[in-house]
């Protein structure tokens, strides 16, 4: 039985000045799809560590965050306990170094702003996890999408990673349907073009099936 899962949503913002923000188009759809496909399969406990999103679940143990780092926080604090952990976060790779307390002027034609790399939570995660643990990563991958899906795979130590390819075709943010690949150790699989939460359920059949195989179900 899966008694607890950790599921991250949303984006991260990373402030500037009081009124601007680094960040990127996560809606939080699917991280919202994947809390309430838990919910139906009755897992007791759904951790939800969102950053600023409209899709926010109920029922679920919601803890509310901004930036990367505040995530990370959250994270640490439910991690060890999760059977099952689901980074669906698009985690805002680069903050600002300074953070400006004052409205910076639009004076100059040009501006530099020094941008310092965010911890990869996901990668600490992986260093980390547990033989009886589900680890799901998502990617979102422009090009040479399944070199880099298996290379991720590997490196962040994952039992799934959900692949988006970003084109035209399939923009992934925002909208209500996309076209994954489940990316696991034994293979990649095609999944066509589909409702986010049908997508979820479908994840979640993948997640039981890895869980079953380390003795957690
Ligand atoms: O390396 P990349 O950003 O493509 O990996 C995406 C996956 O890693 C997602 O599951 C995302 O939630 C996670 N991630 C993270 N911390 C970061 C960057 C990404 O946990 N700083």
């Amino acid at each position: 039985m899966l008694s607890k899962v950790l599921i991250t949503s949303g984006p991260t913002i990373e402030p500037i000045d009081p009124v601007r923000f680094l960040s990127n188009r996560s809606s939080g759809k699917t991280g919202y799809f994947l809390a309430l496909e838990a919910k139906a399969r009755q897992i007791p406990t759904i951790v939800f560590v969102s950053g600023p999103s409209g899709f926010l679940p109920d029922g679920v143990d919601l803890i509310r965050v901004e930036t990367t780092q505040e995530m990370r926080r959250a994270v640490r604090q439910h991690a060890r306990s999760a059977d099952v952990i689901v980074m669906a976060a698009a985690v805002s790779d680069y903050r600002s170094v300074r953070y400006y307390p004052e409205k910076i002027k639009k004076d100059g034609e040009r501006m530099d702003l020094e941008l310092i790399k965010n911890p990869d939570i996901l990668r600490e995660l992986g260093e980390a996890k547990g033989p009886r643990q589900v680890l799901v990563g998502f990617a979102a991958e422009t090009e040479d999408i399944f070199v880099h899906a298996q290379e991720k795979l590997h490196r962040k130590n994952l039992d799934l990673l959900v692949l988006n390819e970003i084109s035209t075709e399939n923009p992934a943010f925002g909208t209500d349907q996309n076209q994954v690949y489940l990316v696991t150790a034994t293979g990649i699989r095609k999944l066509e073009r589909m409702e986010k939460a049908r997508i979820a359920a479908l994840v979640w059949d993948e997640i039981a099936t890895i869980a079953q195989a380390k003795g957690l179900s």
